[in-house]
């Protein structure tokens, strides 16, 4: 796995939730869990219940952290990353899996939920190092609340998808 890739794992859960609309939450049951974890080989294992919750519970942080870009808290965010980095410790380890040369994963150890934890806050530190921390958004179109990253050149992103920009949006030209 490409260790910017990592980040990829904050996008995809953040986006199983709808803040506004719980009834539209895709991340409900262990089915949906499991759902989300097959496109990630390595964090693949038995999960329960109590994965379920914690999956959750780091959905809502990392949301908090996009929520606090938006906001022009930038500090906030990057206080909130730095604390679940110290809370899901990196378990680096090369790998050469498949056919594939020798690579890096930073998570092998723990939990389903401390795996995918350590691997998300990890991908988002690099990402934010790498690209700035302005580039992390939640869509503006009216009732999406979905996070992306805008890769941009000019940083002009405002919405997850085409879809989303051709919602009527109150705020004419963005
Ligand atoms: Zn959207």
């Amino acid at each position: 796995m490409d260790l910017a890739s990592y980040a990829d794992l904050v996008v995809e859960l953040v986006n199983t939730g709808r803040p506004a609309e719980p009834e539209r939450d895709s991340l409900r049951d262990l089915a949906a869990l499991r759902e989300l974890l097959t496109i990630r080989p390595h964090l693949s294992g038995r999960v329960t219940h109590t994965d379920l919750d914690a999956i959750r519970e780091l959905r809502a942080e990392l949301r908090k952290i996009f929520d606090a870009v938006a906001h022009g808290d930038e500090d906030g965010a990057v206080e909130r990353l730095n604390s679940l980095l110290i809370q899901h410790p990196i378990h680096p380890q090369i790998s050469g899996h498949d056919g594939q040369r020798w690579h890096l994963h930073i998570s092998e150890s723990g939990s389903v939920p401390d795996r995918y934890a350590a691997g998300a806050a990890m991908g988002l530190a690099i990402y934010i190092s790498d690209h700035g921390i302005g580039r992390l958004r939640v869509c503006q179109a009216p009732s999406c609340a979905n996070v992306f990253f805008d890769n941009t050149a000019n940083r002009s992103r405002r919405h997850c998808a085409v879809h989303c920009s051709t919602t009527t949006s109150p705020q004419p030209g963005v």
